[in-house]
């Protein structure tokens, strides 16, 4: 499996699927880790880099939001806490998010060697900046609705980390499958924390970490970019240039994400 970054603290792996992400942090008494996924194989192997570490340290793990790609690992480890947000359970439609699943799975066939279900949290986050404390290492959680209802997002002060889940890729348009106005306002919040915090890596959940707030703003004037396109396109009638999904190394998949967006604005 592909790993992005190895130093004593924090692993970043990358599935072949999606450029999806995975991060393990591993902190004097507990490991962290994010949206462990996707194959079985690539699940084998960010399992057998937790078991070297583990130790009798406390394994938590954090989703940042409830969509298959970032829960479908979940059960293959043997974790004390999950945390993600409230909304994760009250406001996701979580049939909805099971089929998705499933459907994926089905589609080609992928065995397991344990069930998948919807994950149960025993901690939410409720409020942004809720502070979790793991005694040598504290979790700020974070709400950033917009790309899904239930998404959140993690600050590990200690370690200098934001884990931005589904926003501020370098490889994908903004995926806007709950609302533009929470995108703007999540976008927004990213943009406040990117300039407040001393941050060494922020994490995405799909394409490559930046250790570079200069690198991020940038990506961050692309994607307002392409939101004020669409909701010209959308609201005012102009003509949305297909040529900038170029800008992308997948235009014909970020074409779909784009037509998807168009579509969610319009119900
Ligand atoms: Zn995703």
């Amino acid at each position: 499996m592909k790993i992005q970054l190895e130093t004593k603290d924090i692993i970043i792996f990358e599935s072949s699927l999606y450029r999806t992400t995975s991060t393990l942090i591993d902190s004097d008494e507990t490991i962290f880790l994010v949206d462990p996924n996707y194959l079985p194989e690539e699940i084998n192997f960010i399992h057998k880099k937790v078991e070297e570490r583990r130790g009798g340290k406390k394994l938590v793990i954090l989703i940042t939001h409830a969509d298959y790609d970032h829960i479908v690992g979940v059960n293959a480890f043997n974790y004390d806490e999950l945390i993600t947000t409230e909304a994760f359970l009250t406001k996701r439609n979580i049939k909805k998010a099971l089929y998705d699943l499933e459907a994926f799975e089905q589609s080609f066939y992928i065995q397991r060697n344990y069930e998948l279900s919807y994950p149960v949290p025993s901690n939410l986050i409720k409020e942004n900046e809720q502070i979790f404390d793991f005694k040598s290492s504290k979790i700020n959680g974070l709400l950033t609705p917009g790309h899904t209802i239930d998404s959140g997002a993690f600050l590990l002060k200690s370690f200098k980390v934001l884990i931005t889940g589904d926003y501020l890729s370098n490889i994908e348009i903004p995926v806007i499958d709950d609302n533009l106005e929470d995108y703007k306002k999540s976008m927004s919040l990213f943009e406040m924390i990117i300039g407040n915090e001393d941050l060494n890596y922020i994490i995405v959940g799909h394409g490559d970490y930046s250790t570079s707030k200069e690198e991020i703003l940038e990506r961050i004037k692309l994607q307002n970019e392409y939101l004020e396109m669409l909701e010209q396109n959308v609201y005012h009638g102009k003509n949305f240039d297909l040529k900038f999904l170029e800008k992308f190394p997948n235009p014909i998949a970020m074409r779909d994400i784009h037509l998807g967006n168009i579509k969610n604005l319009k119900r």
